[in-house]
């Protein structure tokens, strides 16, 4: 049994945190201001209506609510910083420092936090990393989380290699999809992006999860310029006769060398125009795809789609429904987050109340989460962890 965070416990958090104000402002008027940054990220006029104020309606805070009104649903869990390959974009050629074994959360941690999540309106969770097939006891993991009650969603997020082998189980054990990376359809060009020779493995993996209950499959695809910029039209027509949906992901300033530059990246509408010479794309409303983050598009009048990730020209905050558990114990409540909140030493304590305060710092979390990612504000700083320790 979870506690669930009673009423009395939410208003001493939220009382207790001082709501912020974390924007910066244009140099024009309040409502000028106020209309520049719905533009940035997204939001509509009904949105942000809770900003500054006490959120104080119990029916709300059961939920996981920030101050913007954005609903929690979505718990991106990272099980491993390790990775076995060294995409360019995410890791340097040597690795990084991993995180020591003693500080990652072990199995009963993740499935325990995961339980207290769902419990507070949590429907999704996603397995991500570094690389998460090489989680020790991954199946189990899985099975643990497909027991949950209300059942979440189990969505995995991998490179590929070692799904040939996993990915029945995974289905067996209770996984609902996949998602696979795949930046190229070139082995050669794969070795030099990814730094290890692994282009067939992916490919294998990519075969094995089809013939599962986790199909349809998607890809997610981040171009770089000079690198594999000209494949987009060529991993789009690869994604149609497999039967596969592509995604392409703007290139974030998350990689652990901080070399990502906003004039070199390529941006959605570069990736809409190249993809534009081969096919005819037709964008999907803005309410068909809900809070994904994906811009949809009808390839050739249909029904294959493609969906573009702007996650930095065309940002997706507005309908944010996410936050993130490092592997190593650590809340997130935004990728870009400067700041964490650890439920590893609650965890490790001893007490009849752990659930509640593990609770309690989801919900402080939340209520601190910006209203925007800040990519290109004057102010903005990359996270001192990369992606691959954070969870992509
Ligand atoms: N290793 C797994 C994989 O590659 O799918 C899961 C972790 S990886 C960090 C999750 C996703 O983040 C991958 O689709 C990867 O391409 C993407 N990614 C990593 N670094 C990125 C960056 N700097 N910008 C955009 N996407 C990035
Ligand atoms: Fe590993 Fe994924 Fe990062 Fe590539 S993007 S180095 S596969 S964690």
């Amino acid at each position: 049994m979870v506690n669930i965070l009673s009423d009395q416990r939410i208003s001493a958090i939220t009382g207790a945190l001082t709501l912020p104000l974390p924007l910066r402002k244009c140099e024009t008027s309040e409502d000028q201001h106020d209309r520049c940054e719905r533009e940035r990220y997204g939001f509509g006029s009904e949105n942000g209506a809770l900003h500054g104020t006490k959120v104080s309606s119990p029916l709300t805070m059961a939920h996981l609510q920030d101050t913007f009104g954005r609903v929690k649903r979505d718990l991106r869990i990272s099980l491993t910083d390790r990775c076995n390959l060294r995409c360019s974009y995410c890791m340097p050629p040597e690795g990084l420092p991993w995180i020591p074994q003693p500080e990652i959360l072990t199995d009963d941690e993740i499935v325990r936090v995961s339980k207290i999540a769902v419990a507070h309106g949590i429907t999704k969770l996603r397995l991500t990393g570094g690389e998460p097939l090489l989680r020790p006891n991954l199946i189990d993991i899985v099975g643990r989380m497909s027991k949950l009650n209300p059942r979440p969603d189990i969505a995995l997020t991998t490179n590929g290699i070692g799904l040939a082998h996993l990915a029945a189980p995974l289905a067996a054990a209770g996984l609902t999809r996949v998602n696979v990376s795949l930046d190229t359809l070139q082995p050669a060009r794969f070795k030099a992006l990814t730094h290890r020779d692994r282009f067939d493995d992916v490919i294998a993996g990519l075969h094995a999860a089809k013939e599962t209950a986790l199909a349809p499959i998607k890809v997610n695809s981040v171009l770089m310029r000079g690198v594999n910029d000209d494949e987009a039209p060529a991993l789009l027509r690869w994604a149609l006769d497999n039967d596969i949906r592509l995604r392409f992901i703007e290139q974030m300033p998350l990689d652990a060398q901080h070399g990502w530059q906003r004039e070199t990246m390529l941006t959605a509408v570069q990736i809409i125009e190249s993809l534009a010479q081969d096919f005819v794309l037709t964008p999907l409303t803005k309410g068909e795809r809900g809070s994904a983050p994906a811009e949809e598009f009808l390839v050739d009048g249909g029904p294959a789609t493609v969906g573009i990730i702007g996650s930095v020209t065309r940002p997706f905050c507005a309908d944010c429904d996410r936050i993130r558990l490092t592997a190593d114990g650590q809340i997130r409540n935004c990728l870009f987050a400067t700041e964490e909140d650890s439920v590893r030493e609650i965890l490790r304590s001893s007490g009849a109340d752990i659930d509640e305060r593990v609770a309690a710092v989801l919900f402080g979390s939340v209520l601190k989460k910006k209203k925007g990612h800040g990519i290109g504000e004057p102010d903005f700083v990359q996270p001192i962890r990369p992606m691959s320790a954070i969870g992509g």
